[in-house]
């Protein structure tokens, strides 16, 4: 997946151009750019590959998913329905504007389960956040009938998902917002970045004005400008914006080269009895960025996953005993610990995570590992790894 291990020549250029003029804002100073205008020339190309009328970009996948929430008008004791499988980003965004998380169990796609969406629901409800974990994606269909019916928000975390599609759709393109995260191990990167995507003209121009002190960015005196709603600051720097438009370009080739490195594991794997793959929604198209698979239980997955480790097969993850992307390993969410009081809907709304049921997600999770797709690995190196990898599998089982 990491667009930084294909870095080189083309983002140095991109970046030197905002060097040399020394004008590393993305706003104003229009004299001395040079003509260079870094973040608004990713904002369009960015919007032209995704096929969406407009693009935000904003200084983190976090910030994207925060930007986007607050320009649909989530806020202070608003319900948003978030998978047990994640990265703490969701609940991190929801919770930075007053609104309350609302954890619900995934399914074999390893992201929400729509019939556990549909239970969630309650007058408070605004919004269903799904996170296309690990390349693929939720099942959109469904989760777009339940937000017509329901009249929700639907917004995709697509940041480990770009350039999949759903239904012949860009993912992230598909519900009334998409996010993206450009950090540092996503699939393009600017270093720190993200990406706010709608087809909404208001969402847009909330998202504009919201990301940059609520700034109505009309004239060119910023000084001048009018403050149409409160925002806060979460603008990209021009450094690293430049950084995004030469990865960009690459986007495609990255994802041939993922889908290349994907197909030989993908192989290997299926010649392992006892393992299988999860489940991508119908319509829907990887983006190749990991292999997913399940073995037949827990204790036959966490040996494998050792196993995999033992015979030097590195970025295999078993999630269900990380601290980093499943409810298990998020005590400090679970206990509600901040370094100052929370907002009280959140406080009295909030369902105890100690002690809900999801046993369903557990009974997914425990049984999955997820293999990364490097992109800089060589046809020879892959076949190497698919061999260990099916061997060190087969050798539990
Ligand atoms: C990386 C990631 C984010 C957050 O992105 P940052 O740019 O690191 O803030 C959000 N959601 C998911 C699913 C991610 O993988």
């Amino acid at each position: 997946m990491p667009g930084f291990e294909l870095f080189g020549n083309e983002e140095r250029n991109e970046v030197n151009d905002v060097l040399e003029s020394g004008v590393l804002m993305r706003y104003g100073f229009d004299g001395m750019r040079n003509g260079h205008w870094k973040a608004k020339e990713f904002e369009t190309a960015f919007a032209k590959r995704m096929d969406t009328k407009h693009c935000q970009l904003v200084s983190s996948g976090t910030s994207a998913l925060t930007v986007a929430l607050a320009a649909a008008g989530v806020g202070a004791g608003d319900e948003v329905i978030m998978p047990t499988f994640t990265f703490v980003a969701s609940f991190e965004s929801i919770m930075a504007l007053g609104a309350v998380p609302v954890l619900v169990d995934i399914d074999d796609t390893l992201t929400l389960d729509p019939v556990a969406v549909e239970k969630a629901i309650t007058s408070k409800t605004k919004c269903i956040m799904p996170v296309h974990m690990c390349g693929s994606m939720a099942d959109l269909a469904a989760l777009k009938r339940i937000s017509n019916k329901h009249n929700l928000l639907l917004l995709e975390d697509a940041c480990q998902a770009i350039g999949g599609s759903f239904e012949g759709k860009p993912l992230g393109a598909y519900g009334d917002l998409g996010c993206f995260s450009f950090d540092f191990v996503k699939t393009i990167t600017c270093g720190e970045g993200g990406a706010v995507i709608t087809n909404n003209e208001t969402y847009y121009i909330n998202s504009d004005q919201y990301q940059d002190h609520g700034h109505d960015h009309i004239g060119k005196d910023r000084g001048a400008e009018t403050h149409p709603h409160l925002g806060y600051n979460f603008r990209i720097s021009e450094l690293n914006a430049a950084v995004g438009v030469a990865q960009l370009r690459k986007l495609d080739d990255f994802l041939a080269i993922q889908k290349r490195n994907y197909t030989i594991i993908r192989k290997a794997l299926s010649k392992v009895d006892g393992l299988t793959f999860r489940r991508v929604p119908v319509t829907g198209v990887e983006n190749y960025s990991f292999v997913n698979f399940f073995l037949p239980n827990a204790e036959v997955a966490e040996k494998a996953h050792s196993a995999l480790s033992e015979k030097g097969v590195d970025a295999c993850f078993y999630w269900f005993k990380n601290n980093w992307h499943y409810i298990n390993g998020w005590e400090h969410f679970r206990n509600l610990k901040s370094l100052a009081p929370l907002p009280k809907e959140i406080k009295t709304q909030i369902q105890d995570l100690n002690t809900t049921d999801f046993s369903k997600s557990d009974a997914i999770m425990g049984r999955t590992i997820s293999s990364l797709v490097k992109l800089s690995l060589t046809e020879e190196q892959v076949r190497e790894r698919a061999t260990k990898m099916a061997q060190a599998i087969q050798s539990v089982l």
